[in-house]
């Protein structure tokens, strides 16, 4: 295992991402606290708020009625995930001119690995980082930045100082201000783990730094504790797994498949292919991608942001909605091509309260987890698909289509973004 001596990891985390959104792209909201809710309703809770609202004791989370008695003059907007994911893409544009987003992490979590003479200059880097989406994308948006030997302790760095926080730990620096942190403020220590942790009696971040990397281990039950300790320590932990960044199918459709419901079922059945890999590996996604083309030339592509998911459920919903937004935007009646992208990935599990996530997403979620589960041992029992949500009609032919290229960062180029008939780029989301 290799032990960095330079900086090789800048990790950025916007703050407030929701929430800062709507104030980047509505000016009256700036002055004000502002909570994104999920849907128009008394009776649900925030997703996000900004700092604002923060100081005012309103968390994520918060009921809709609390936050509102807390701060009658807080503002709740509705999600706009389209927008988010569409800014999304303007920053990873921005990043990019900088120096090479390396990996997303979600939609306002993003991190380069820096190579060469990028290591000495790395504050420097951050500085030209931070300026340039203060001028490109907007001064509300504001990023944390965090440097660090390794990704993990980048992450860790980001949040440290927030909002708009910049804070680098440096392998000589290492544990220091580790030792100032919770437990739970370390990515990766989730409850489940923080119980086990007690139970070996850790309690602080300077107990589980003076483990040995064999009672880390023995407390995960797993390798995950050896890498837990290495990260902590600042060790580069090489996971050649989670180079993957998407997982997707495209297919072009034979004659007798391009009227729309055909290309439809088309679209279903390879988004839960997709899905099957995903799970199969490991990952959760929290955006998918359609893109269709038709017989006549036209494009469409659009993408949905939503909680880190998993299941079935989740993605032929946000497909079907995808496809009917593009036929809508199309007016075609013969499909040539569709393809479907899952991506924003983290490892099941690893994923931290997520901005999408609030309480009565995540029952139904962990409900339709669970369907989903038992159709997989059900399908992998059978070695075949015996059970599927909805038909499941395999088209003539096989693999005819194009596969999309895996292991790179999605940019808004790689989608299809050509004209439509209008002359309008369509990156419709
Ligand atoms: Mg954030």
């Amino acid at each position: 295992m290799r032990q960095p001596t330079e900086i090789e990891s800048l990790y950025i985390d916007f703050d407030a991402f929701f929430a800062n959104a709507e104030k980047q792209l509505r000016p009256e909201l700036r002055d004000r606290p502002v909570g994104v809710i999920p849907l128009e309703s008394e009776h649900t809770s925030l997703i996000a708020r900004c700092y604002l609202a923060k100081q005012a004791g309103i968390q994520r989370g918060t009921s809709v009625r609390e936050a509102r008695a807390l701060c009658p003059d807080i503002a709740l907007p509705v999600a706009r995930h389209d927008v988010y994911v569409k800014l999304h893409h303007r920053i990873l544009e921005e990043i990019d001119r900088h120096t090479p987003v390396h990996r997303v992490w979600s939609v306002d979590e993003m991190e380069c690995a820096l190579s060469g003479s990028e290591r000495q200059r790395c504050v420097a880097l951050a500085g030209q980082i931070r300026d340039g989406l203060r001028e490109n994308i907007g001064p509300w948006l504001t990023p944390s930045i965090g440097l660090a030997p390794n990704q993990f302790l980048a992450k860790v760095a980001a949040e440290m100082d927030k909002p708009n926080g910049f804070v680098m730990l440096r392998p000589a620096d290492l544990p220091g201000p580790l030792f100032n942190l919770e437990l739970r403020d370390l990515p990766g220590i989730a409850s489940g783990i923080h119980a086990r942790l007690g139970r070996a009696g850790v309690f602080t971040v300077e107990q589980l730094w003076n483990l040995s990397p064999k009672q880390a281990r023995m407390i995960w039950n797993g390798v995950e504790g050896e890498r837990m300790w290495a990260q902590l320590h600042g060790y580069a932990v090489s996971r050649p797994e989670t180079v993957r960044r998407m997982f997707g199918h495209g297919r072009v459709l034979s004659s007798d498949w391009r009227q729309p419901h055909k290309a439809r079922e088309c679209l279903r059945l390879l988004t839960a292919k997709a899905a099957r890999r995903l799970r199969r590996e490991g990952y959760t996604a929290s955006i998918l991608a359609v893109s269709m083309s038709c017989t006549d030339g036209q494009r469409w592509s659009g993408e949905q942001g939503f909680f880190p998911a998993r299941d079935d459920h989740t993605f032929l919903r946000e497909a079907s909605l995808l496809y009917d937004k593009g036929l809508t935007a199309l007016h075609a009646n013969r499909m040539k091509k569709v393809s479907v992208i899952l991506y924003g990935l983290h490892r099941s599990g690893e994923a931290s309260a997520d901005l999408f996530d609030h309480d009565d997403s995540r029952s139904e979620r962990h409900r339709w987890e669970r369907v989903t589960d038992a159709m997989d041992a059900l399908n992998a029992r059978h070695g075949t698909c015996v059970v599927s949500l909805g038909p499941h009609n395999e088209p003539p032919g096989g693999y005819a289509g194009a596969k999309i290229a895996f292991g790179r960062v999605p940019g808004l180029n790689e989608f299809d973004t050509s004209p439509d008939r209008s002359g309008r780029v369509k990156l419709s989301l």
